[in-house]
């Protein structure tokens, strides 16, 4: 192996680092932060209203910079000695003048023994017991002030993002490494104005002493978020994650310890939810989000292992002779307790908590049984959801399933995002090409809404696309939504693509799809999500109209 590949590590996502290279990474990106805080604050944008935010957040910015330069000019100030000035703020033991009485050195020996217990070792932070002590410091000096005169302060709570595959690849000391130098970014940002300390593992503690509004937890929030961007130094290679930020107001949001860490918990289980290197501050309304979340995944798992989910067929149309050519199968739940729930809620909430692989097999199972009853000639579309087309297996399990149900795979189509296909495009590929080959056909579905790109239209090897039904809603109203779709089908034919529009509601719209050149159409016009059984009746209706209409032209 060479000099300069034995210096490098392939992160999981690709990313690839030099030891040369981390340090002026580090540098460009403080410049960057220090760069952009500068243009916000004396940018072109300088006259207008906004200049109070913006200089706000242009020197948040600024400071990011700095800190995250600090950090990278000074590795070797360890946050061990920080921690007795951390640990102990208010007596601010590293200033004290040096005492000759024996019973003082015992009493500061005591004391800094003490402190060393509050301290977490590795990090040097305070740990969670100087924390809540740190709590009730506040709380206790707050409750001693006359009640005109008690303030509001701000707890919160940092998890850091994506240490697993830092873990993974730079084993845990790696990881060890990457945690201390985020406690020293965080304790270098938060300086002067609030506290952290270490809870456990990738988790830290903040106390925000002065912050008492949303717009100041945001804006210290945000300069927080900003320090942790900049990649991480691990023996030469650099290593990146985000941190997810729960925050809430005491006492507003609770007057007890345990109170504010519930909440500051609840309100990080929301920003993890939403993705990465979010930040919530609790408020009744998270809560109660929170709370309805966890009936409904409860719900959810009781009804993918009851098998109470069933797939629905939409019929899909040829707009230029008005054959029936298929059907998308779209999932229907009803819960007894909970009512109809609509796909749009629960997929997501599938994909979220890690349960749409076995939703997503159960429900193409039944699906595919039930078009392999249909006639040969009718295809079935079925929705793949984000997070399969990450998951390397995915080809492989979907063709076992069909071959189960008896459904050749030439008769099924799978509908796809274009940002489900952005999450890791080499897998994704990678599945299509594997279905591609075994004849299955795939749409690229609510085309128009995402990044779309021609160029990736033309890289993936897509059969179809489906013009999402924003576009089609507005034929007839909205002149641009109109040239839109007229540039999606010319684009299309230049790629031999096949259309659908989706959500025709009016037969207007139809018509104006088919004298445009759309290939087919989907929605209530030719009719609604039904059952297996009212599938079948529907399919035996359309093909005896469709044969009496033969029969009257032969007349
Ligand atoms: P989608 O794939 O874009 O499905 C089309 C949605 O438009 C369906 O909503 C359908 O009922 C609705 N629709 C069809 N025609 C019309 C119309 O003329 N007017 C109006 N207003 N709406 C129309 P639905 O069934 O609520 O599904 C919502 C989304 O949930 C789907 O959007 C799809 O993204 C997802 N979904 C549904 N079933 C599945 C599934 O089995 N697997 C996965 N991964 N996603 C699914
Ligand atoms: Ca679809
Ligand atoms: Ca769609």
């Amino acid at each position: 192996m060479s000099e300069v590949s034995q210096s490098k590590k392939q992160f999981p996502n690709g990313q690839r680092s030099d030891s040369r290279d981390t340090g002026s990474i580090i540098f460009v990106v403080a410049l960057v932060l220090v760069l952009t805080g500068l243009f916000l604050i004396f940018g072109e944008n300088f006259t207008s209203r906004e200049v109070l935010k913006q200089i706000l957040a242009g020197g948040s910015l600024l400071y990011a910079g700095y800190v995250i330069y600090h950090g990278m000019i000074n590795p070797q100030r360890k946050t061990s000695d920080l921690s007795v000035r951390d640990s102990d703020d208010d007596t601010a033991l590293s200033n004290q003048e040096p005492e000759t009485s024996k019973l003082k050195n015992e009493v500061v020996d005591g004391v800094k023994s003490s402190v060393l217990s509050f301290t977490d070792t590795s990090t040097g932070l305070g740990n969670k017991q100087r924390f809540l002590e740190k709590f009730k410091t506040l709380t206790n000096q707050i409750k001693s002030l006359p009640a005109e005169n008690q303030y509001s302060f701000t707890v919160g709570i940092v998890n850091l993002d994506g240490m697993k595959p830092i873990n993974d690849l730079f084993g845990h000391d790696g990881g060890d490494r990457v945690i201390e130098q985020c406690a020293m970014r965080l304790r270098n940002a938060i300086d002067g104005f609030g506290f952290v300390f270490r809870n456990v593992g990738d988790e830290f503690f903040v106390i925000l002493p002065n912050a008492s509004d949303h717009d100041e937890v945001q804006r210290i929030g945000k300069l927080l978020q900003d320090v942790l961007i900049a990649p991480f130094d691990i023996d030469g290679s650099s290593a990146r994650l985000s941190g997810s930020f729960g925050f809430a107001l005491y006492p507003e949001a609770g007057d007890t310890c345990d109170k504010v860490i519930a909440n500051i918990e609840t309100a990080l289980y929301h920003s993890k939810r939403k993705g990465r290197g979010r930040l919530t501050i609790y408020s009744s309304e998270i809560e109660t989000a929170v709370r309805e979340n966890a009936i409904l995944e409860q719900a959810l798992r009781k009804a993918i292992s009851d098998n109470n989910i069933a797939p629905h067929y939409q019929p899909i149309i040829s707009l230029q002779d008005g054959t029936l050519l298929g059907f998308e199968a779209l999932a229907r739940w009803i819960d007894p307790a909970l009512g109809f729930v609509s796909p749009a809620k629960f997929i997501p909430l599938a994909e979220e908590r890690g349960i749409i692989a076995p939703l997503t097999e159960a429900l193409l199972l039944q699906a595919a049984k039930t078009a392999a009853d249909w006639p040969d000639d009718l295809f079935l579309s079925f929705n793949l959801s984000s997070t399969q087309l990450v998951d390397p297996s995915t080809a492989k399990t979907l063709l076992n399933t069909i071959e189960r149900a008896g459904l050749p795979p030439h008769r099924l189509e799978i509908e796809v995002t274009e940002t489900a296909m952005m999450s890791d495009p080499e897998i994704a590929s990678q599945i299509i090409e594997e279905l591609h080959n075994a004849k299955v056909r795939i749409s690229m579905d609510d085309f128009g809404t995402g990044q779309s790109s021609l160029g990736r239209l033309r890289e993936l090897k897509l059969d179809k696309v489906k013009i999402d039904r924003a576009f089609i809603m507005a034929i007839g109203e909205d002149k641009p939504a109109e040239h839109i779709v007229r540039a999606i089908l010319e684009m299309c034919a230049g790629l031999d693509l096949t259309v659908v529009a989706e959500g025709i509601e009016e037969i207007d719209q139809a018509e104006s799809l088919k004298k445009f050149g759309c290939h087919a159409g989907q929605g209530y016009l030719f009719g609604k999500p039904q059952d297996a059984n009212r599938t079948m009746g529907y399919i035996r209706e359309f093909r005896r109209i469709a044969s009496s209409d033969r029969a009257a032209k032969v007349a």
